[in-house]
């Protein structure tokens, strides 16, 4: 009798113990579950989850990716996502400022909170453009840390690969050999796919841009393009009249050929500013799933030269 009493007193001790050695592990946030829980702000970092995660990872997106990057909607599905997650991976850079900082206060998950272990900012290496010489929000300044539209820029891919598998290791050292496997496969293959954009897009060397957000500068700066200005007079501030009417004659002036707008803008404003100007219309994607077929981020680096070597070719 006293045995068969104890015996559940000497389990539940057990099975403490053994939790308390699970939660030293960091690698493992829930018993039941060991795969690592990845919620990614974006599909561009969902897809790099699953390329270097595998097996080890469950990976889910918040974006869809036809969203202005700057100010996704929030859908009832953020906050359980948010909740179970181990590992939160951005872009950084304020990217995902508007939306994704109060989400992960409201998930009530400290590991992922900004400025927490579990937030990764892929953007951490890169080096960014258009650093601001004053930092400030006060016009509604959507790039107050510099450029942060690095997942358009083909030359970015490999430091935010690295960056996600530095996560990874660090979260889940037992399978950071695994990781780091997968990343050098998956980073070989973005470092021959931006040598083949680079041959391929040699025609738009010195070719003069105006675009609607200024979200394109790691890709000209990739392609050598020139951008003469953005229809909006800073970054998430409407166009207004007087704005366009002085941009319409520095671009004439310039020579620029192509409008460049992404999947979240007004398509006519920017069709109508091109026709202006004697230039071309071309639509973007700034994200994975922006546009239909664009489900890698491979394809989102493809796609975007396509869309500008068709404009430089002609046709609308
Ligand atoms: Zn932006």
């Amino acid at each position: 009798m006293r045995v068969t009493r104890m015996e559940p007193v000497r389990a539940a001790a057990l099975v403490l113990a053994a939790l308390s050695m699970l939660a030293l592990r960091p690698g493992v946030a829930d018993a039941g579950d060991p795969k690592v829980k990845v919620v990614a702000s974006v599909p561009d970092l969902g897809d790099m989850a699953r390329r270097i995660g595998g097996d080890r990872v469950q990976v889910d997106v918040l974006a869809s990716g036809r969203e202005d990057l700057h100010g996704v909607p929030a859908r009832p599905s953020f906050i359980p996502k948010l909740s179970r997650a181990d590992l939160l991976l951005t872009l950084g850079l304020d990217a995902e400022h508007s939306w994704l900082p109060a989400l992960a206060d409201e998930a009530r998950n400290q590991r992922i909170r900004e400025d927490q272990t579990g937030w990764i900012e892929t953007s951490r290496g890169v080096a960014v453009l258009d650093v601001p010489t004053v930092l400030s929000r006060a016009e509604g300044e959507q790039h107050p840390e510099g450029n942060p539209h690095i997942n358009i820029g083909p030359q970015n891919g490999a430091m935010m690969a690295r960056n996600v598998a530095d996560a990874f290791s660090d979260f889940d050292p037992a399978g950071a050999a695994e990781y780091t496997r997968r990343c050098d496969a998956y980073v070989a293959e973005l470092e021959a796919l931006a040598q083949r954009l680079r041959v391929e897009g040699a025609p738009l060397r010195g070719v003069r841009v105006i675009s609607y957000h200024a979200d394109l500068s790691y890709l000209t700066e990739f392609y050598g393009m020139e951008i003469v200005g953005t229809l909006e007079p800073k970054p998430g501030i409407e166009p207004t009249a007087g704005h366009m009417a002085r941009l319409a004659e520095a671009g004439r002036a310039a020579g620029v050929t192509m409008v460049v707008y992404n999947q979240a803008q007004p398509a006519k404003l920017a069709g109508k500013f091109a026709d202006r100007i004697g230039a071309r219309p071309v639509q973007i994607g700034n994200m994975v799933g922006a546009l239909d077929g664009v489900s890698t981020w491979a394809a989102l680096q493809e796609h975007n030269l396509q869309a500008l070597l068709a404009a430089l070719g002609g046709g609308r």
